[in-house]
């Protein structure tokens, strides 16, 4: 194969570049636009400054909320526009991009009704099989994983599919306060290794999503993906004091910047 040829994570087939296509991870439509940063340094510096302490004194005593306030400092002066067009990959060929372009539309379904499980349970089965593979399928693209061979790539080519039985999972969370470093999203990818396996992170600016080959720890709470097929799920808000596997991913890529 030639040096210049790249392969579709999906059907597996090599392409010239022209015929692969940019893949939006997670999709355009559920945040990924205008991908922004944060600056790292720059936080520690100003959060440790006095006149940024005294501004946020005066705001919070002007009744203005934590949450409000350090929005506006992230979206003024921490973020730094690091991908203007949203973040993309170049790791499906045009027919699989569109192929898949399906199950992001129930996705996007999903994504409008916030999860809720009372709304979600009048979907179609159909329809939350899609959502479940829309999932499965935007981790083929993170960077973090393109050396892994996922067992879940025939269960995302035939639509008609219903069943996985193979070794990967994913749990995931409704993204509050609590998940969101001083209320900033992040939707970075990630991934961490623990003695029991593997877990990747994707987000977009409502939930949390880990893929990880192993049952997670009990200690985390989040929701199964698949629980969304049943009658009734409960979704996880938040995750939790302990901050779950997205504080360990974030905090080491936070460290790997800081290096
Ligand atoms: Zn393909």
């Amino acid at each position: 194969m030639g040096k210049d040829k790249w392969k579709c994570r999906l059907c597996g087939q090599f392409f010239d570049n022209k015929e692969m296509s940019e893949e939006h991870y997670p999709a355009r439509s559920v945040g990924n636009e205008d991908i922004v940063a944060l600056n790292i340094t720059k936080m520690f510096d100003s959060f440790q400054s006095k006149e940024m302490q005294e501004r946020i004194g005066n705001k919070l005593s002007a009744g203005e909320g934590i949450e409000q306030i350090s929005g506006d400092i992230f979206d003024n002066e921490l973020a730094e526009s690091l991908y203007p067009d949203g973040r993309t990959a170049r790791t499906l060929c045009r027919k699989c991009n569109i192929f898949l372009g399906k199950y992001d539309e129930a996705y996007l379904k999903f994504f409008s009704l916030d999860g809720d499980a009372k709304a979600i349970k009048g979907f179609s089965q159909n329809t939350k099989i899609y959502i479940i593979k829309s999932i499965f399928g935007k981790f083929l693209s993170i960077p973090e994983a393109k050396n892994e061979e996922f067992d879940f790539v025939d269960f995302l080519k035939n639509d008609l599919e219903t069943e996985y039985s193979g070794k990967w999972k994913i749990y995931f969370v409704r993204r509050d306060f609590s998940s969101d470093l001083m209320g900033m999203k992040d939707i970075g990818t990630g991934k961490i290794t623990f003695e029991e396996g593997v877990v990747y992170e994707l987000s977009d600016d409502k939930f949390i999503y880990n893929l990880m080959n192993f049952d997670k720890h009990p200690c985390f709470e989040m929701t199964n993906l698949f629980d969304i097929l049943k009658k009734n799920y409960k979704l996880i808000q938040g995750v939790g004091s302990d901050g779950g596997y997205h504080a360990q991913i974030f905090m080491t890529r936070l460290f790997s910047e800081l290096i």
